[in-house]
């Protein structure tokens, strides 16, 4: 049976003249439909993350590949039973990849398609393999043999990328890159190409289109989302294994919380009997915390929400 929605990722590199018109155009669009989103419109394209009634999501992509401006855009579909995001979010941001610098994407790495990739990854000559999300995304799951360099601040990556260039052949030896829907390599493969490395290769549309195409080889555990999910299989149908471990007791465990003193917020994974006993929190200190959200251990736990989610406007907390 088909699920009533589909959630969409997706990019697209574009010069778009007026992002502010784009942002308008896109809530005129999306006001006739049943839909909720994160989208980030640029100077340089769209990086957008939606889930829409079916019938809806069929309309919007149809729509968007008319465009001339988006030409070629690709998306990725999943099938689910409810929406995942709390709202419709549509905005200008200067950067389509928050990053602490300006860097050109004139030369990129090349787009590897996901059954080339378990090709590569299975051959037996050198290759480093880097997933460059944060390390929250990489503890619940990465592909395996993978490493992860330090990627919040141009600087953090500019050492890392130096300390590579001394340990592999950059004008030799392959550097395999992957990110959860493939914009962040767009940016990090651009770095190292600026810097030398000569074999730079992307994993197009990543790991969901990997998981789409390919299923979970070589992956161990789940995908972050940055949705109401949080943890997501790589592919429907499969087992996969839990690599990740409670805050507080350290089993292994791999569903996110954010902590309950909405002043804190730490984002940290938990098993249900610590969240119970820790009332949602990530330290026993923030338990006496002023703001913390009400716990309910029935009601499964939404992330992301702000403080209005809870109470109604006339709160005086607000
Ligand atoms: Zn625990
Ligand atoms: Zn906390």
């Amino acid at each position: 049976m088909s699920l009533p929605y589909r959630i969409l990722a997706y990019y697209h590199f574009a010069h778009i003249e007026d992002p502010e018109a784009e942002v308008k155009i896109h809530k005129d669009f999306l006001a006739k439909c049943d839909a909720t989103a994160r989208i980030y419109i640029s100077e340089q394209g769209i990086n957008g993350q939606m889930s829409l009634a079916a019938e809806d999501a069929t309309s919007y992509m149809e729509w968007m590949r008319t465009r001339p401006l988006f030409q070629g855009i690709q998306f990725k579909a999943q099938d689910h039973h409810e929406h995942v995001f709390p709202r419709l979010t549509i905005k200008y941001r200067k950067q389509l990849v928050a990053f602490d610098a300006d860097v050109s994407l004139e030369k990129r790495g090349e787009h590897v398609a996901p059954q080339q990739w378990k090709e590569m990854l299975e051959e037996q000559n050198e290759h480093v393999l880097l997933d460059v999300r944060n390390d929250y995304e990489w503890k619940i799951g990465h592909f395996e043999g993978a490493e992860l360099p330090p990627c919040e601040t141009f600087r953090d990556f500019d050492r890392y990328a130096q300390e590579l260039q001394e340990r592999i052949d950059p004008k030799k030896t392959p550097v395999m890159m992957y990110c959860t829907g493939g914009i962040r390599c767009e940016l990090y493969s651009a770095i190292l190409k600026e810097k030398g490395f000569e074999k730079v290769y992307q994993l197009e549309g990543g790991i969901i289109n990997y998981g789409m195409q390919q299923g979970n080889d070589h992956w161990l555990g789940k995908v972050f989302v940055f949705d109401d999910r949080l943890a997501a299989p790589i592919c429907e149908n499969k087992e996969s294994k839990t690599i990740g471990a409670c805050h507080h007791c350290g089993e292994a465990n791999d569903t996110y919380y954010n902590c309950a003193n909405m002043d804190c917020n730490e984002l940290f994974l938990c098993c249900p009997e610590c969240l119970s006993k820790f009332l949602g929190c990530c330290h026993e200190e923030c338990k006496q915390a002023d703001r913390v959200r009400p716990y309910h251990p029935q009601n499964s736990h939404k992330p992301f929400r702000r403080w209005h989610h809870y109470f109604n406007e006339k709160t005086p907390l607000e």
